[in-house]
């Protein structure tokens, strides 16, 4: 089988009224870069690259630079086909815009070869350890209005945290960052008061502080049982990293920012996090996320996967959610939460919801594993000339 074809598509769609903020910026629209990768055989394979950039360097990165190497390769190997691209981009890459293109390619040809085999991924990736994974809601977001009044925001706060309860969600990720500590904690106690005592309840500032205030906030979630505490400092500032951690019993995630075995190896190996946090879609795709996934492991880190970006990066997310052992093994790791969990974004995003004929299955705070081959979707084409187009 070789590789006769590769196409760059750029998915958008503006939020109006429903954008909402981070610590960081307004989201006002969602976008993907989304790749098609044919070939001779007829299989066709589809993958998902970045995460919140313009889709647009990623998507010339493929078609002018990576594109050219492909083009009449065995899409049966997508390590080696890594392993290449990124020697030919690492005096330039490393980080970013190739390794989220490198990303997309390579969840693309594991989708190829589960087709071409008949398999899904997980299977080709050694295995499932269990057939449907956790779920935690990512929401609470800031909604605008609350910039200059918090306190009027809250009861609207409360009612959305409450919505995933009752939606069956067991898990809900809040963002920080924006607001005072004081305000912001004020948000905590009313989120956690919403959701009640057997809700875990997960915090995330998008690198909003600098290692004293980001202590500060971390002594002052410890009182609001939150399971972990994400990206309290810059991705770059691992002695931070390693600050905050030593200085809370809140456990600290992070890694979303943070590119290839390379970049976790550093995270990692400084003492940075407990919980490891690559995203498939821009850390290097499957080929990587096991390289990842081996070293966190013998480092005694928890893995679980950022997951943003439409439906196909939230389906290639379920086969390595579907790989990742207990860590550590025990007989009933559902007490311990050894279990990973995989995170379901609850912002608006019609890239999500409408992208594929092929529907999520959620039930009891649960999202069933795919079990079709690859990586088991089926694009809807007319929602993808809708909100995308070849670049
Ligand atoms: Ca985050």
């Amino acid at each position: 089988m070789k590789i006769t074809n590769i196409t760059a598509y750029i998915l958008r769609t503006p939020l109006g009224k429903e954008r909402f903020y981070s610590s960081q910026c307004a989201f006002p629209e969602r976008n993907s870069l989304l790749v098609k990768i044919e070939t001779d055989e007829g299989i066709t394979g589809w993958g998902e690259g970045g995460q919140y950039g313009p889709p647009e360097p990623v998507a010339a990165a493929i078609k002018h630079v990576l594109r050219p190497k492909l083009i009449g390769e065995n899409p049966m190997q997508p390590v080696r086909i890594w392993e290449e691209l990124y020697a030919f981009t690492r005096d330039f890459g490393q980080k970013g815009t190739y390794i989220e293109a490198m990303s997309a390619i390579d969840i693309a040809l594991w989708d190829i070869c589960g087709q071409y085999l008949k398999q899904p991924v997980h299977a080709l990736l050694g295995g499932a350890f269990r057939q449907s994974v956790p779920t935690y809601a990512t929401g609470c977001y800031y909604r605008g209005e609350d910039y200059l009044d918090y306190k009027g925001s809250l009861a609207a706060l409360e009612e959305e945290a409450r919505s995933y309860v009752d939606a069956g969600f067991s898990m809900l990720k809040i963002k920080v960052g924006l607001l005072s500590v004081e305000a912001d904690l004020e948000r905590v106690a009313a989120i956690r008061q919403a959701i009640g005592p057997d809700s875990a309840l997960l915090v995330d500032a998008n690198h909003a502080y600098n290692v004293h205030t980001a202590i500060r906030m971390a002594k002052g979630l410890e009182a609001f049982d939150v399971r972990f505490f994400e990206e309290p400092v810059t991705p770059e500032d691992r002695s931070g990293y390693r600050e905050v951690r030593n200085a809370t019993t809140v456990p600290i995630a992070g890694g979303e920012c943070e590119f290839t075995r390379y970049g976790f190896r550093d995270l990692i190996l400084q003492g940075c996090v407990d919980i490891a946090q690559p995203d498939l879609c821009v850390t290097g795709g499957f080929s990587e996320w096991m390289k990842i996934q081996a070293l966190a492991n013998s480092f005694g880190v928890t893995v679980i996967p950022h997951v943003w970006g439409s439906g196909v990066a939230l389906f290639s997310a379920l086969h390595v959610l579907a790989c990742i052992p207990p860590t550590p093994h025990t007989a009933n790791p559902v007490a311990l939460q050894n279990e990973p969990v995989i995170e379901y974004d609850r912002n608006p995003n019609p890239l999500r919801d409408e992208l594929l004929f092929t529907k999520l299955e959620f039930e009891g705070g649960r999202i069933a594993i795919p079990q079709k081959p690859g990586l088991g979707i089926e694009i809807n084409p007319s929602a993808l000339s809708q909100y995308g187009q070849p670049f």
